[in-house]
Formats: structure tokens, sequence, C-alpha cells
């Protein structure tokens, strides 16, 4: 392709919506161009890139034994009615109706038309196993759609559906799709991580994402460098400090805590560790018809966080369907009061307390009385959970789960997530086929996700300079760029015509940049598109000499066109 004939328009200036380097330089390169919040178009260049992802997913499915359909992103609510995801996946699902009035939703993934699938077409052991997988744009109308690709509202993904007799049968499908994943990935020329994780929405038991490894990733990793633990902190377990039994149990007494409404403040004023306290949330959730339908209040040691997603998981209820509490209005239902609330004295709502609070003596809470705190709460004589579970989050330096060696952190970009779903859409939606018995049995499935469109994104993201993108060859829109110094000069425009011409012969795909610019124009936005091979065509062409330079180094030869054309169908073969 010649850049002269190219529709291709760079920026210079960073884009004022972008804050991440991903972001800033597919719209520099012009690779991608917004529509609107979260949505975007994509330009010839990055479209490719696009398409050279999808097409490894694809090379890879195929190999693990996937079969590529299609379906609509249409799918009428009934579906999600059955299922009972229509309410449980709450506002980020993008809704229509049609001019009859009936109910639809872009698909943000694909569970209920692949279950539908199978329970219309699959009814014999026989038939089993088998993999079903597409790639198309997925719609989710995210609350802070962000960072350009990352977070979008309209999006591609892969997504694969795997269809077993039994448990065993579906360990198998999983483990096949995750090795698959580790391939696509690696391919992809990401640093990356599997990690255990919360299967959310989606719903189901073992869960893994994918996440390459950036300090812009929104995924927060805990994992530990002495064993193999790693897992995405919404889903770590977190090891209980050690029950005090060896600590008698002393009078509760109420003490007066002036303006002490933090965990540090009434620590310090008391003159104790914030271990030695607890802390309360307060939470209001909502029922099916978005009414306010009960307060929740949920307990963790004063040094502990709340892990949102563990309190979701124990209240079994959507994301959606709770939301910080307004304390006067809980306040007056409840007889909780800011900043000292602790779960003696409590009324009318649902007490959630860790595990942990059950072994740790004489802490010391809130009284749910203004400028009041209790010493000497205990789990049993003064006060009981409606629910007791691990709510708290694994902090940095905390005891690994598996070993008890420090936990540490990194931040992760998600690019693939795998489910193991087992029988929850089957046994929702009656997708059951007949075993050898001629018994009815439930279908056991797995889900299993790639972000395209974000995989693009997580390689701009590893893979950048301050000048621009540095494309691995696998993903790069082209292989090799030739510039021209002087395309009027008839000797320079017929050497890099020469070397286009052999390299594409070849299957190398080239871009050849025979505008009429500056040197300097082209050589920035060689830097900003970042194609993996360089050749420069100058003066040194009267005697057959050329500028070979890889992107990614920083040292430049001058060597023969011969050269040059071997040395870069060697590369490419090597790394595409
Ligand atoms: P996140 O936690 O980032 O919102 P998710 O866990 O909801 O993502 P999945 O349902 O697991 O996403 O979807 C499969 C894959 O699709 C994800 O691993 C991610 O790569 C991609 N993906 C999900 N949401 C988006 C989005 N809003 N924009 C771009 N890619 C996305
Ligand atoms: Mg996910």
């Amino acid at each position: 392709m010649k850049l002269s004939k190219m529709h291709l328009k760079t920026l210079r200036e960073v884009p004022t919506e972008a804050e991440i380097p991903s972001h800033i330089l597919l719209l520099r390169a012009g690779m991608i161009r917004k529509l609107v919040s979260g949505v975007y178009g994509f330009m010839h260049l990055g479209w490719r890139s696009i398409q050279k992802i999808e097409n490894i997913v694809r090379e890879e499915m195929d190999a693990a034994g996937g079969q590529e359909i299609h379906m609509s992103a249409v799918q009428p609510a009934e579906l999600w009615q059955e299922s009972g995801r229509w309410y449980a996946y709450g506002p980020e699902l993008w809704r229509l109706q049609d001019r009859s009035g009936r109910d639809f939703c872009l698909g943000p993934t694909h569970e209920e038309i692949f279950t539908d699938i199978a329970r219309n077409d699959i009814n014999s052991y026989r038939q089993l196993p088998v993999n079903l997988y597409q790639i198309q744009f997925k719609y989710r109308d995210e609350a802070r759609p962000r960072f350009g690709l990352m977070r979008s509202r309209e999006f591609i993904m892969k997504d694969a559906y795997s269809f077993d007799k039994d448990q065993e049968g579906l360990d198998q499908s999983y483990q096949d799709m995750y090795d698959a994943y580790a391939r696509v990935f690696t391919r992809c020329g990401l640093t990356f991580r599997a990690v255990e994780a919360d299967s959310g929405a989606i719903g189901g038991s073992n869960s893994h994402e994918f996440e390459a490894l950036s300090e812009v990733g929104e995924s927060e990793i805990a994992y530990c460098e002495k064993c193999d633990m790693a897992a995405t902190v919404e889903r770590a377990l977190c090891v209980d400090a050690k029950p005090q039994d060896d600590i008698e149990a002393l009078p509760l007494e109420e003490v007066h805590t002036p303006q002490t409404k933090t965990i540090d403040e009434v620590a310090a004023f008391l003159g104790l560790e914030t271990s030695q306290t607890m802390k309360a949330l307060l939470f209001v959730t909502y029922d099916k018809e978005g009414r306010e339908n009960g307060y929740v209040a949920a307990f963790v040691r004063g040094d502990r966080e709340l892990n949102m997603t563990k309190l979701i998981n124990a209240l079994d209820i959507p994301e959606h369907a709770i939301e910080f509490a307004d304390e006067e209005k809980m306040s007056a239902a409840t007889g909780c009061v800011g900043g000292f609330t602790g779960p003696v004295g409590l009324h009318d709502c649902t007490i959630v307390v860790d595990s942990e609070l059950l072994g740790q003596k004489n802490l010391c809470a809130g009284a749910c009385k203004e400028d009041y705190h209790l010493k000497n709460v205990n789990y049993g004589r003064d006060y009981e959970g409606d629910i007791v579970a691990d709510i708290k989050v694994l902090a940095e330096g905390d005891p690994c789960p598996v070993c008890g060696a420090p936990v540490k952190y990194a931040r992760g970009i998600e690019v693939g997530q795998v489910f193991k779903l087992g029988t929850k859409y089957s046994e929702a939606m009656g997708a059951v086929y007949k075993d050898e018995n001629m018994q009815d049995k439930p279908i056991v499935m797995g889900c299993y996700g790639i972000g395209v469109t974000r995989t693009l994104a997580a390689v701009v993201e590893q893979n950048h300079d301050e000048n621009g993108i540095i494309w691995p060859m696998s993903v790069a829109p082209y292989h090799v760029m030739i510039t021209v110094m002087k395309p009027n000069d008839e000797v320079q425009a017929s050497v890099a015509e020469d070397i286009y011409k052999n390299l594409t012969r070849a299957g190398v795909e080239v871009l050849l940049d025979d505008r009429k610019e500056r040197p300097g124009v082209k050589f920035k936005d060689a830097d900003l598109l970042g194609i993996p091979i360089r050749i420069t065509v100058g003066r040194g062409a009267a005697d057959g000499i050329v500028e070979y330079k890889l992107r990614r180094e920083a040292d430049k030869v001058e060597i023969s066109v011969a050269e040059s054309i071997a040395s870069a169908i060697d590369t490419v073969n090597r790394e595409k």
C-alpha cells in the first residue's frame, strides 16, 4: 500500500479525552476514531490489526476443536427472562424495543443464545462434546466507558461455549480453552498472567482471567512469589487472623469518644491498634422493581478493607441491587449512627460479619450512639451475624492463603476470561441430553471470552515508547515501512518501488511512504505508526545502499538493497 493513496490522518497533538498511552497513540496514529463516548470506529490500519488478532484467535480456537458460527447481536428479552438475567444483568444491558413494543437487548455476551441452540439441536450424548464460538461486536452500556478500546460500550469479543456430558468433560474442555488462550496471548506478544477470578454476572463455579500486566490495568491482582497463587483481588481468599482463644472476654464498656468518626481517630483516642477495632459499612438494597427493600451492615476488623464482590456474593444479589446507604434514612430504620455504628443495638437490617471477627476478642465498635463507642465487644456474647463470611480484601503483605508468604500486588488488563458454568444455564433453560441409558441429563457448559479490541489496546500499552507504537510483528497492520526521502528523485523512487515489489511478492505486507512530505514528517509518522521494520531509501540509493532499522531498536545499519529485502523477509517469517 502506498501512503500517498491511503486515507490516513495522524495527529500531532494529544487528544484531550485520552489519558493512557494506548488510547492516545491509537487515536494519534489514526487507527481508531471516536464516534460517541465508548463507541469507536476503526480506520484502515486499526482494522488490519484487529483482523490480525481475530485470525490468531480463530486459528487457536480451530486448533482446539472450536467451530465458528455467527449469531445476531440482537437478542429477544424472553431468553434473558428465562435465565433470570433480564433483571440480574442490570443497567449495563443495552435494551431496546421494536415498533410493536417487544423487548430486545444488544448482546453483552451470548450464554442464553448458545444454550438455546444446544437445547434445540442436542438430544443425545453422541453429539457431545462440542465447542461453538463466534467473533462479533458486543454491547454493554458501561457506567464509565473510558480509556478508548479498553472499556468501551461497543467492542469485539470472541465468545466460545463448550457443551459436555459431565464435569470431567467440562474439566477437559476448560483446560483446552485455557491452553488455547495462553497461546493466543503469547502470539499477540503480550506479557500476561492467568489468575483465579470471580465469576460475576456470568455465573458458575470456577474461573480464570487472563491479565496483560500493565500499570494502567483496571484489574488488581494478588499473587505470591513463593507458591503459584494468583487471583484477582476481588476473588482472593484472605486468611483470618488467629483466633484469640487465650484471651478472656472482658465486660462490655461504653466510652465517651467525642468527634472520633474514623477508625484512626477512635483508635488514637483510646490508645488502641486499629486491629483492635471493627468498622461498619452501611448499604441499602433494592428489589427487582428498583424499590428499596432492606439495609445491610457489614463489619470487618478496623485495619481491613471490605471486599464488595465478596459481600455481594455472600448476599447473593446482583451488583446493581446494592448501594451505600443514606445514613440519615438508615438511622431512622435501624438505629445506626453515622461514624458510631456498631453491631450492638442495630436492628432491622442484615448484619454481615467477616469470619475473622468471630475469633477476635474485646474489640472496640461504635455504640450506635452519637460520640460513644463500646469496648470489649465479643462475637456470640454481644452480637451475631445473619451472615458470616470472608468479606475482606486480601491486602498487599497479608499472608498468602496457600503458603503464608507475604502477598504481592500487580495490575493487569483483563484480556480474557474462562468460566466453568456447569449446569446453571442448561437447568434454567432446559438444555438436556439423553445419556447411554436414555436418562435426561443437563448439558454441562463452559464459556470463554476474549476481548479482541481490548487486546489491541493492551498490546499497545505494553509495546510503545514516547514516539509511538512498537507493534509486535504478529499484530502489526503492515510488516515493513519503506520511507523514500525524496520521492521526486528518480533513482530513489525506483529503488523503493523495487524493494516494495520484491517484498510484496514474498508475502510481506508493505507500506511505502511516497508522500511529498518533508523527511521529518515521514519519520515522525513512521515512529508513531510503529511498523516493525523500516527501510529508508535516501541518497545511498544511487549506490544501491539503504538504511535498515527495526522499530524496537535504536540502531540502524546501511546495507545493500538485496540484503534489506532478504533481511526483511527473514524477520517477517520468523516473527509473524
Ligand atoms: P470487566 O471486568 O473489565 O468489566 P468483564 O469481566 O465484565 O470485564 P467478561 O464478561 O469476562 O468481561 O467478557 C470477556 C472479555 O471481554 C473480557 O475479558 C474483556 O477482555 C472484554 N471486555 C469486557 N467488557 C469490555 C468493555 N467494556 N470494553 C472492551 N472489552 C471488554
Ligand atoms: Mg471478565
